[in-house]
C-alpha cells in the first residue's frame, strides 16, 4: 500500500486480493453499482496509488470532509450480499439498524427526532454520506412495501433529509437516494435514504 502522507490513510486491510496499480496526474475511481438506483462514486486524486479489491482506502480531501472514504470492493460483491439480505428481508428479523437506533452499537449521529435518526454511513461514497431512517421499522423493510400509513413517515425521512443536507452545508447540491430491491443491491431491509453530496455528483447513476 502506497500511502500519501496526510492524504490518504488505510482504513481496512481485510480483504485483500488482487492489486492493482493506477497512475494518473487525476485519477479517477469509478465504484460502478451496476444496477438501478445506485450512486456512482467517483474519487479524484493527485498522485500514483496502487490499492487492493475488497480494501477501504480513507481520503483525506484538502478543503473538504476528512470522513470521504473510497471502497473499492467488486460489483459483484454487492449483489450477493443484496441476495443474501433479501432471502431474509420479509422474515421482520432485525437488522444492524436496529441496533444502532437502540444505540446497542455506536453511530455518527447527524440528526435525531422522535421518528427518524440520521447517521453517517459506515462506508461513504462523498465527502457527506448521511442514512437518514424511520425509528420504526413499521413493515418498511424497504419503498416498495409502503402503504398509505407510511405517508407521514415517509415525508419526514424527506424532510429529515432535507435537514441533514443543511447542517452539513450541502444545501445547494445534494442527492437523496433510495436502493429498493436486489436489483438496487439494497443490503439492509430497514427502509433508509442515502444523503450524499459534498463533491460533484454524476449523472446517470451506476
Ligand atoms: P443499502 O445498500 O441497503 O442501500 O445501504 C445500506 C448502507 O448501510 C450501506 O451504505 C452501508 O455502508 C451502511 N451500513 C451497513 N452497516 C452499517 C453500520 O453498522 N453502521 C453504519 N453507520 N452504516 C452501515
Amino acid at each position: 500500500m502506497f500511502r500519501r502522507k496526510g492524504l490518504i490513510e488505510t482504513v481496512n486491510e481485510a480483504q485483500r486480493a488482487s492489486s492493482m496499480a493506477v497512475t494518473s496526474s487525476s485519477m479517477l475511481l469509478l465504484r460502478n453499482f451496476s444496477t438501478a438506483g445506485r450512486v456512482v462514486q467517483s474519487v479524484r486524486a493527485t498522485s500514483r496509488i496502487c490499492f487492493s479489491t475488497g480494501e477501504l482506502i480513507r481520503v483525506l480531501p484538502h478543503t473538504r470532509s476528512s470522513r470521504f472514504i473510497c471502497s473499492t470492493r467488486a460489483a459483484h460483491n454487492e449483489e450477493a450480499a443484496a441476495k443474501a439480505a433479501a432471502a431474509v428481508a420479509e422474515t421482520g428479523a432485525p437488522t444492524i439498524f436496529d441496533k444502532i437506533i437502540a444505540k446497542e452499537i455506536p453511530s455518527d449521529i447527524v440528526y435525531e427526532d422522535e421518528n427518524v435518526l440520521a447517521f453517517r454511513d459506515t462506508n461513504p461514497q462523498a465527502p457527506v454520506h448521511v442514512l437518514v431512517i424511520p425509528k420504526f421499522r413499521d413493515g418498511l423493510t424497504m419503498l416498495g412495501n409502503a402503504e398509505p400509513r407510511h405517508v407521514d413517515v415517509l415525508g419526514q425521512l424527506l424532510h429529515a433529509s432535507k435537514i441533514v443536507a443543511e447542517k452539513e452545508g450541502i444545501l445547494d447540491g445534494f442527492r437523496v437516494v433510495i436502493n429498493n430491491g436486489v436489483e438496487a443491491c439494497q443490503s439492509v431491509y430497514h427502509l433508509h435514504l442515502h444523503v450524499v453530496g459534498g463533491r460533484q455528483l454524476k449523472w446517470p447513476p451506476g
